[in-house]
């Protein structure tokens, strides 16, 4: 370990906790020994028993790894599900549960044995993985193989290669597979001859992985069928959920039972000596040790999966959800208003309002139970006319979620509150399952910006209330906040010191950076105060100043650009300065009234920061 100058060790060698444990288990796990390399295939009994490799790939596309884990070895039974996986998402759902059950035999993998109905119990033992393979035949012909080596590639995230010496070992010796073969074929299951397809069946086991190639495509399972690392969707959702169950009841053969109780993973494990677990949406596992026990599974995989699950208490139903979690924000437009500067009438009329414009942050994972938290937050208080949904921190919605949320919004519309939505375009792929259910709902809105959508609902709420918004009207500068209570005279003097300029539609009027020397009193129009990165600060209409950190800042702290055709007096500094020498009293009043904005702007701003914060 480095150890830097001050006796601590130095952080480039800190690691993240979970590969510790990773190889701390390596570390334990090697001095095991027992259980035997599998030579029922001659060309396994090569295997080098030291070999041990552990890897780990999360659903954000890491991949971490311990030990052997770049040595390549068949992947033998671990080839099952994502036949299973491609059988279905190829020949349909129907067609291939037909033939193939997916109840547990209790058997051992290579048991010739068929249920009540001739067919194969389920697609993790070989009569049932025989079975898929003959289906892929049936539909791929003499392209079988080549098929089902790419789609397990895009499982791994890599073109996988064939290990030719243990596909003709098996090939010569396969006589118990081949007995399978024609059981399945003599009852139906299989249609083509019995040879073409074992070939497909030993060309598949034959693949070469290693193990970080299997906590990927383990990954991919435990990520709904999306590879993690490639961010391709590899099978449908619905392929892999099915492949997961019969992981689950069937895929450690006669210690399915035992290892579902004690581990709590979908898994399987393949002669070759790898193991592989997908917890899902966690992570996924790949072991690699050749020895293997009774059951035919890998003795330090099996050691390693239950020391995973043990400490991090990873089993599958052993779990919750907290509903909470969804809602970052929850207020109505008192609390937290748009950045629209609204004239004295206006603020009037939605300080009588406020509640009737409702606004819900939300984040992450919208399942079941956050939005049905999240609809009764919503009756819980009065009735708001508008509800604005904010989409901008959510990452994804499960189909229980997304149909519970067009429900909501239908119900919402049925008492006819006006629901908006924020933070996702309309045309979003995730956004489908909502747009697709409320497509016809009468008074739905989408604002990319949330701002712009409360700034929105804000304008319906002063016009409801018989509030206009006359962006042409003209003001006169008694009406600006920045000079209240200057006399006539005072405002007279001022006016004269500025001169009145004119702007087109998104003609830039100030620009950060630039020295402040002027301030600015906008007469008529709307401009609006930008960050350069092209974050909206403020929109500001007839009767607001802007620039009027110039009284403090000497240079340009944000964009101003007209919005629409604008008319303000310009004020230089020098000539303001002179003003308020002049005029001690107004000078005085000036900077109160300043401050009195910037309080109420920081006021704003710590209501703002304590909603996302307090929830
Ligand atoms: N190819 C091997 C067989 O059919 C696969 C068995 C396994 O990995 N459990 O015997």
């Amino acid at each position: 370990m480095k150890v830097s100058p001050t006796g601590a060790p130095a952080w480039t060698s800190s690691k993240p906790p979970l590969l510790r444990f990773l190889n701390a288990c390596h570390a334990d796990f090697l001095p095991e020994t027992s259980g035997a390399v599998a030579d029922y295939i001659p060309e396994l009994g090569k295997a080098d028993p030291a070999h041990f490799g552990i890897s780990l790939a999360t659903l954000d596309g890491h991949v971490y790894e311990v030990g052997d884990t770049q040595v390549p070895f068949t992947i033998q039974s671990m080839s099952k599900p994502f036949v299973f996986a491609l059988a279905l998402d190829t020949l349909g759902a129907a067609r291939v549960e037909s033939v193939i059950g997916v109840e547990p035999s209790g058997d051992p993998f290579n048991s010739i044995r068929l249920n009540a109905e001739n067919h194969p119990f389920n697609p993790m033992v070989n009569a049932g993985a025989i079975a898929c393979s003959g289906l892929i035949h049936e539909a791929k012909g003499d392209g079988a193989f080549e098929y089902i080596r790419q789609a397990l590639g895009r499982f791994a995230g890599r073109e996988l290669g064939v290990d030719d010496a243990v596909y003709s070992s098996e090939s010569l010796t396969g006589d118990r597979n081949r007995a399978i073969g024609y059981l399945l074929r003599t009852n139906a299951v299989i249609k083509d001859h019995v040879n073409s397809v074992l070939e497909v069946y030993f060309r598949q086991c034959a693949i070469l992985v290693n193990a970080r190639d299997i906590a990927v495509m383990a990954a991919t399972l435990a990520n709904r069928g999306i590879n993690p690392v490639t961010g391709e969707q590899v099978m449908t959702p619905y392929a892999i959920s099915r492949t997961l169950s019969v992981m689950t009841s069937s895929g450690m053969y006669d210690y399915a039972g035992e290892w579902i109780y004690r581990v709590g993973m979908p898994a399987k494990s393949g002669v070759g000596g790898g193991i592989l677990a997908a917890l899902p949406g966690r992570i996924g596992l790949g072991s690699y040790s050749p020895k293997l026990d009774r059951h035919g599974n890998s003795v330090r995989g099996i050691k390693v999966c239950e020391a995973l699950s043990a400490h991090y208490d990873l089993h599958m139903l052993n779990r919750s959800d907290n509903a909470r979690n969804a809602v970052i924000a929850d207020y109505d437009i008192g609390e937290n208003p748009s950045r629209r500067s609204r004239r004295p009438h206006e603020q009037k009329i939605l300080a009588a309002h406020y509640q009737d414009v409702r606004v819900i942050e939300l984040m992450g994972t919208l399942s079941l139970s956050n939005v049905d938290y999240v609809a009764r937050q919503l009756v819980a208080r009065p009735r708001p006319q508008f509800v604005i949904f904010d989409f901008r921190r959510v990452t994804s919605m499960t189909l229980a979620g997304a149909r519970l949320l067009a429900e909501e919004f239908q119900e919402l519309a049925a008492y006819h509150v006006t629901v908006i939505v924020s933070g996702i375009k309309r045309a979003d792929a995730e956004w489908q399952p909502i747009a697709e259910r409320t497509g016809s709902l009468p008074n739905m809105r989408y604002y990319f910006l949330l701002d712009a959508a409360i700034e929105w609902a804000e304008d319906q709420v002063v016009f409801r209330h018989g509030g206009s918004i006359d962006f042409f009207e003209t003001t006169e500068l008694s009406e600006q906040p920045l000079l209240a209570g200057l006399t006539d005279e005072e405002l007279t003097d001022l006016a004269s010191l500025g001169a009145v300029r004119t702007y087109q539609p998104s003609q830039k009027i100030i620009t950060t950076g630039d020295p402040a020397t002027s301030l600015f009193f906008l007469r008529s129009g709307v401009v609006h105060v930008t960050l350069p990165d092209g974050i909206r600060l403020a929109t500001l209409t007839a009767g607001m100043a802007f620039g009027e950190m110039a009284l403090l800042e000497p240079r340009r702290s944000a964009d101003v650009r007209a919005d629409m055709s604008a008319t303000a007096y310009e004020v230089p500094l020098h000539d303001f300065e002179r003003f308020r020498k002049q005029h001690p009293r107004a000078g005085e009043r000036i900077m109160r009234n300043l401050a009195q904005l910037l309080a109420d702007r920081l006021i704003l701003a710590n209501a703002k920061l304590n909603l996302l914060t307090s929830n």
